[in-house]
């Protein structure tokens, strides 16, 4: 499926584009009839339009919600058969996986072949885990006086609005939806509005796998109209947010000036890499590499800092950029290519003007810097390393969210971990080094959520994700996740 070819107008894609908002059981188009257009990044062409959804839109979609919740239909099953409908749901997922894979290509351009073997059979594990943990889990009794007894249990809150974003579409919708679904809750998923395909299509795999009507409805929209509607929604319990620090610190605005629903955040990063001098550095510069180019440098925990004793920054950064430099950017379709476009036009020119910041503040790039010449209409970048960065620089602070490395050096681990927790965001980290002290001395200091020791970006359902700082707060996957959907109740009982 050559780009070139693709790019021939009319063309099919040989999959089904979704156009319609999911509410009530049922695909609907938005109820002012409005569209917002999805682009291919490959080579920024209209392929189709979904509903742009708006406030009567989300009524009617935290309408069906609460409708569904109430009933019991879902909230009240035995956690034994809600186990069964998402496996049920995992096993479509897995079974559908070219399908999602090609729409979830078409609109954040990522390489076919990771989504087929990363993005969607994560999703389907992770329905997977929570539905077979919910049956597993247990309430509490208090250590009370023989006269009472106390039974704590966990209870769903109602509806949540999940809210996710672009760059791993689907599975940072099964993040919100496995824990929040298994809890019992209904659930209104907002994808953003880059990314509604694969959202909108899984909404009728639930169905099909048994999911009561309203137990899921999936709005398409923008974030101002339909996210910010959510947000301030009277009869929304919890809002599960997934993007930018920007954007989660709104929810909480919304949320205080609403019904103080409940929020909780996954929000940017800027992750260390720290590189200490006796680390093994093919591992290290391999790690570094893909930390930062992987998903084109889309990654919210991407190790954009690369933070390296400078008795050993020359060795290591020629080996980043001979990764750099045999990294293969192109058609995402095309099986061969390792690193496919940004998101957006507007992601484009977002992070060109980032590598430009980084120039005029005097750093210098030792690799890339530029769009992908030989592919001028979709939105291409070369994976860029600078060198002669200071921690101070805006390349350094800011979120640049694309295949941007900012080398930083330092003479100590004192000064190293000062650089590593310098910065307002706290998602993850990662530590090279050989001396164990040196390994738990730094995991210990670093301010993150997530420390990778000789290692970086792996992870495991059973593992919570998530932030500390402004990278947010609550966490992902694990039954830690279970928290952020369900209240605890206490039950007295007196003899
Ligand atoms: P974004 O914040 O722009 O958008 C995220 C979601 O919020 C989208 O659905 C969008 O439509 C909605 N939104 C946007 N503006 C809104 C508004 N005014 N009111 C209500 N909703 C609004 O983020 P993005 O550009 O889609 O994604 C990139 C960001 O996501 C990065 O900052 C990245 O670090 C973060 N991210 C974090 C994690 C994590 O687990 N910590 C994972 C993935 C991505």
């Amino acid at each position: 499926m050559a780009l070139a070819r693709q790019a021939q107008a009319g063309e099919s894609w040989g999959v089904q584009l979704p156009t319609q908002a999911f509410v009530d059981g049922r695909y609907v188009d938005a109820q002012a009839g409005g569209t917002l257009p999805c682009v291919f990044p490959g080579n920024g062409r209209t392929i189709g339009h979904v509903a742009a959804c708006e406030t009567a839109d989300v009524d009617a979609a935290v309408g069906s919600a609460r409708k569904a919740f109430e009933s019991g239909a879902w909230s009240r099953m035995a956690p034994q058969d809600r186990r069964k409908v998402l496996l049920k749901l995992s096993e479509l997922i897995l079974h559908n996986r070219d399908e999602l894979a090609t729409l979830e290509t078409l609109n954040v351009g990522k390489p076919l072949v990771n989504a087929k073997t990363g993005d969607i059979p994560s999703a389907a594990a992770c329905i997977g885990w929570f539905g077979e943990a919910i049956d597993k889990i247990y309430g509490e009794v208090g250590p009370t006086p023989h006269d009472l007894t106390a039974v704590i249990t966990r209870e769903p809150l109602g509806v949540v609005a999940a809210v996710v974003p672009w760059n791993y579409p689907l599975s940072m919708a099964a993040w919100k939806l496995g824990p929040a679904l298994a809890a019992g809750n209904s659930v209104v998923l907002k994808p953003a509005e880059q990314s509604p395909y694969t959202a909108l299509r899984i909404a009728g795999l639930a169905m099909e796998a048994g999911l009561p009507p309203g137990v899921l409805n999936v709005i398409s929209g923008y974030g101002e109209t339909a996210g910010q509607a959510l947000g301030r929604h009277m009869d929304v319990d919890c809002v599960t947010f997934t993007g930018s620090t920007e954007v989660g610190k709104l929810f909480m605005r919304y949320a205080g000036e609403s019904n103080a629903k409940r929020v909780s955040l996954e929000l940017g990063g800027k992750s260390p890499q720290v590189v200490l001098a006796d680390s093994d550095l093919d591992a290290a510069a391999a790690a570094v590499a893909a930390g930062i180019f992987s998903n084109a440098g889309q990654v919210c925990n991407a190790g954009s800092r690369l933070i390296v004793d400078r008795a050993i920054k020359d060795k290591l950064l020629d080996r980043i950029v001979t990764h750099a430099r045999n990294l293969r950017v192109g058609d995402p379709f095309d099986a061969d290519t390792k690193m496919g476009p940004v998101v957006s036009k507007e992601q484009h020119a977002r992070v060109l003007s980032y590598i430009e910041s980084g120039r005029q503040d005097g750093a210098t790039v030792v690799t890339g810097g530029r769009k992908v010449g030989a592919l001028p209409d979709g939105f291409f970048i070369e994976p860029t390393v600078f060198d002669g960065v200071s921690n101070d620089m805006k390349i350094a602070q800011e979120e640049i969210f694309g295949p941007v490395l900012s080398t930083i050096e330092f003479r100590d681990l004192d000064e190293a971990l000062a650089i590593a927790n310098d910065t307002v965001y706290g998602l993850a980290a990662g530590v090279w080094t050989n001396d164990i002290r040196k390994a738990q001395r730094a995991a210990k200091a670093i301010r993150a959520g997530v420390v990778w020791v000789n290692c970086f970006d792996r992870g495991n359902m059973s593992v919570p994700f998530g932030g500390f700082k402004q990278s947010g707060h609550g966490r992902d996957k694990s039954l830690h996740a279970i928290d952020k959907y369900t209240d605890w109740k206490a039950v007295w009982y007196a003899s």
